[in-house]
């Protein structure tokens, strides 16, 4: 078994350069992982810190169980092949094969079986006897497959072994490397630059940038639902056209209009169910894509008609390229115009420069970004939804529902935009829903329904069975309804914009200092009471003081190293994961949040705010507050590093 786990893994070079950040992700048992990005995004970092060959600052690599981050680079059960085969010139190619299993002193029979089976899968059996020189650099790049492969490693790392190949031999030997990992049954992570590549050979992908993941996920899924800008034009070729646009609800559905171009329609509200309201404005300014594939020529292949001027058409055999401008004046037009459009078309189309011509668009597979973070503004899962709301005498009337507010929440009488985390959101309650249906997102089923015309996303945990009714709706059609709650202390209350009420957070976040002292602690030693001096681990926060456990500072340490001391560290907590308590640190008061039944308690401590629940039975006078550090999640704040 050689599944991988990779939780958390930094790695800072000694110069200061972070070459990757927070990589956290589990790898199965012979699947095959393939990092992309541009050069310099990380990816050989990251394969090399799993190699072993390069330190990992923080973090914990679990390779079949076991922790890895110290075990030695030959005891890890792994292989590797470089893109530069790093083949001995002088051996012969059974040689160079044999040579790894020879240093570990395996039976020279054993050896010989080991190469030829080897040699038979890779195609290499009658080059056994030549030097590397004398071979091309396919068969090369073979050989060094083959030392791998005798070596049955139970992990293969590939760092670009194919990008020293003509294109000819690349497409060849992909399939071969695919072909080789359905044979070895062994988890493979394979590292290129190259994204046909990686759509071509992975199961999985990681795409990365600037030493961060992007998205991981299967190709299709990549392909049709990148979670940003930079993945969706990193994948697929030509890249995507991308535009400056707004989006505007009105009474037909979404009116989408392109900046500076003629290109303004109205489409379906159900293309943009998972769009956040606060787009919708008209006023927002939003990315909008398009693959070339997804607009014709033929102007009656989509309902969205429109027209553009070619520039040029690039004939490629099979297909055509039309590289075209939706400005209409060739005046207008210039080079890397912010309307330009490439157009896929069947091979043999001709046009003349400057021809108008009508085409179409297919809307259902337009992508929307934010124009400021470049992320998808209607990802498969959201995260937040923001609702228009009324409240009349102190009762919110949202998502067809009224719920009567609490004193954290009560406000004057109006319209309000109700804003909750999809946490704020669970099934069973006053709220009536119709049931649409559940989708896979990357292995959760996530269920959505429609609440007061409002559709929401609820990712169901394994084996959760929504509970349904049916409803008859006429005399034939049926519908199947649930019921939701929406819970009131995660609930926003915005006015033009502006947040008149605070909902409580998902997290709260402590910034302190981490010292150590040696106190005495009274110890039995050779069956006396003794004074011995032992060291603990204590967080500053202003002029107060918390102590460390034991256990968490040994993995902060383990972590960061002496930088915990010097840098500062930030604790991030659920809200449970502050307790009002007798002793602790002190904290005042700053307001209380009574949602009724649960009650709240705003405290800042030093220059930061926390939140905390209080007990039924607690005096509120000046609170302590208690942290439960088993669940924190601990970071470097200087260097942003997740210690523990
Ligand atoms: P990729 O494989 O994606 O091209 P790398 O993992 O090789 O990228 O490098 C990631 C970043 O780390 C790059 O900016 C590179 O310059 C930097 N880097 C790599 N090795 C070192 C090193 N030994 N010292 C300092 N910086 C390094």
């Amino acid at each position: 078994m050689a599944e991988l786990k990779l939780n958390h893994i930094y790695k800072v070079y000694p110069n200061g350069h972070k070459a990757v950040n927070d990589f956290s992700m589990e790898i199965e048992d012979k699947e095959f992982i393939v990092f992309v990005g541009p050069s310099g995004c990380g990816k050989s970092t990251t394969l090399r810190m799993i190699a072993g060959l390069e330190d990992i600052t923080a973090g914990e690599l679990i390779i079949g169980g076991e922790v890895m981050n110290y075990v030695e680079a030959k005891d890890r059960d792994i292989a590797m092949v470089f893109q530069n085969y790093a083949l001995y010139p002088h051996m012969s190619v059974y040689e160079n094969m044999a040579f790894g299993l020879r240093l570990r002193k395996l039976p020279k029979d054993e050896i010989d079986r080991k190469v030829k089976e080897a040699a038979e899968i890779l195609g290499i059996s009658e080059y056994l006897n030549k030097k590397p020189k004398e071979m091309s650099g396919g068969q090369r790049q073979r050989v060094a497959l083959g030392r791998a492969i005798v070596r049955e490693p139970k992990v293969f790392l590939l760092d670009e072994p194919l990008s020293n190949l003509d294109a000819k031999l690349r497409t060849a030997m992909r399939a071969e490397i695919s072909k080789l990992h359905k044979k070895l049954k062994t988890t493979f992570i394979y590292v290129t630059h190259d994204q046909v590549e990686a759509m071509t050979m992975g199961t999985r992908i990681v795409v990365m940038k600037d030493g961060f993941i992007q998205q991981i996920d299967s190709p299709s899924n990549l392909y049709n639902y990148p979670c940003n800008k930079f993945v969706a034009g990193f994948i697929g070729t030509p890249q995507m056209n991308f535009y400056n646009a707004k989006l505007e609800k009105t009474d037909s559905g979404i009116r989408v209009a392109f900046d500076d171009t003629n290109v303004d329609f109205s489409a379906p509200l159900k293309y943009f169910s998972k769009v956040d309201e606060i787009y919708l404005d008209g006023k927002r300014p939003i990315i909008a894509g398009i693959r070339s594939e997804h607009v014709s020529v033929d102007s009656k292949l989509y309902p969205f008609k429109t027209k553009c001027r070619v520039s040029y058409v690039e004939d490629l055999g099979v297909e055509s390229q039309i590289y075209a401008d939706f400005a209409l004046n060739a005046e207008d037009a210039v080079i890397e115009s912010p309307t330009k459009i490439i157009i896929k078309s069947p091979p043999g189309i001709k046009y003349e420069p400057d021809e108008i011509i009508d085409i179409s668009i297919d809307l259902k597979n337009m992508h929307l970004f934010d124009a400021e973070t470049e992320n998808t503004i209607a990802p498969r899962l959201p995260e937040s939804y923001g609702v228009n709301g009324t409240v009349k005498n102190n009762v919110l009337k949202v998502l067809g529902t009224e719920f009567a507010l609490p004193a954290a929440l009560s406000c004057e009488d109006g319209e309000y935009e109700v804003r909750f985390p999809r946490q704020a959101l669970s099934f069973g309650g006053s709220i009536s829903a119709v049931y649409c249906g559940e989708e896979d997102v990357n292995g959760v089923k996530v269920a959505e329904v429609n609440a007061g015309g409002k559709s929401l996303f609820l990712p169901l945990s394994e084996g959760e069975a929504v509970e349904k009714t049916v409803k008859r709706k006429g005399k034939t059609a049926s519908v199947e309804v649930c019921t939701l709650s929406l819970d009131l202390k995660y609930v926003s209350l915005l006015k033009d914009g502006e947040t008149v009420r605070t909902a409580m957070p998902l997290c709260n976040s402590l910034v302190g200092k981490v010292v150590k002292k040696k106190i005495a602690v009274a110890r039995e030693v050779n069956g006396k009471m003794k004074n011995v001096k032992e060291l603990r681990y204590y967080l500053t926060v202003g002029e107060e003081t918390a102590e460390i456990p034991e256990h968490i500072a040994e993995k902060m340490l383990k972590s960061g190293g002496k930088n915990i001391f010097r840098d500062l560290t930030e604790l991030r907590l659920g809200l449970d994961g502050i307790k009002l308590s007798q002793s602790g640190i002190t904290a005042n008061v700053e307001r209380i949040a009574d949602y009724g039944k649960d009650k709240f308690v705003e405290c800042s401590i030093a220059t930061g705010k926390v939140f905390a629940q209080i007990p039924s039975d607690c005096p509120l006078d000046a609170v302590k507050i208690e942290i439960i550090w088993d669940g924190v999640s601990i970071y470097d704040k200087d260097f942003d590093i997740r210690l523990v």
